[in-house]
């Protein structure tokens, strides 16, 4: 028997971002000063303000950096390994801590990658693919394609 994954923490603070996930959106939090961020606060941690609101991502970013773990801290990961965590910038500002659902072998610093929604033992999750690389769509010259999205 695996053990159960740590449940994300769900706050009154983080409650929406959760929620939309479940609906299949990421959202995250922007100051009246323009400043946005992840996680969820009380608070602009840039000017300390607390006009805050919610903005749905639109769910592409590009890669900054991850880490593939060969060995397990929790129990609950153990069957997970090889696993990477990833941080993602988001085309909004924010960055979150998250994971590529490509294999490592194809993970690069700065690649374009988008949302993917999953559900992880029926907690919905923002985890992220590679973007389809630019070239693999020029030349096609159709239109159908380009708009597929
Ligand atoms: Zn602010």
């Amino acid at each position: 028997m695996t053990m159960p994954l740590p449940a994300p923490e769900n706050t009154e603070i983080s409650r929406p971002y959760w929620d939309a996930l479940k609906l299949g959106r990421l959202v995250f939090q922007r100051c009246e000063c323009g400043h946005a961020w992840l996680p969820a606060r009380r608070g602009c941690p840039s000017c300390l303000g607390d006009k805050v609101q919610w903005e749905q991502a639109c769910g592409k970013g590009r890669l900054v950096s991850w880490v593939v773990y060969h060995t397990a801290y929790h129990d609950a990961f153990k069957h997970r390994l090889p696993y990477n965590v990833a941080i993602v910038e988001l085309t909004e500002g924010p960055r979150l801590i998250t994971n590529m659902v490509d294999s490592h072998e194809r993970l690069a610093c700065d690649a374009a990658v988008e949302l993917r929604v999953e559900s992880d033992e029926g907690i919905a999750l923002a985890r992220f693919a590679l973007s389809p690389r630019r070239d693999d769509e020029q030349g096609t010259g159709s239109p159908a394609r380009r708009n597929r999205a």
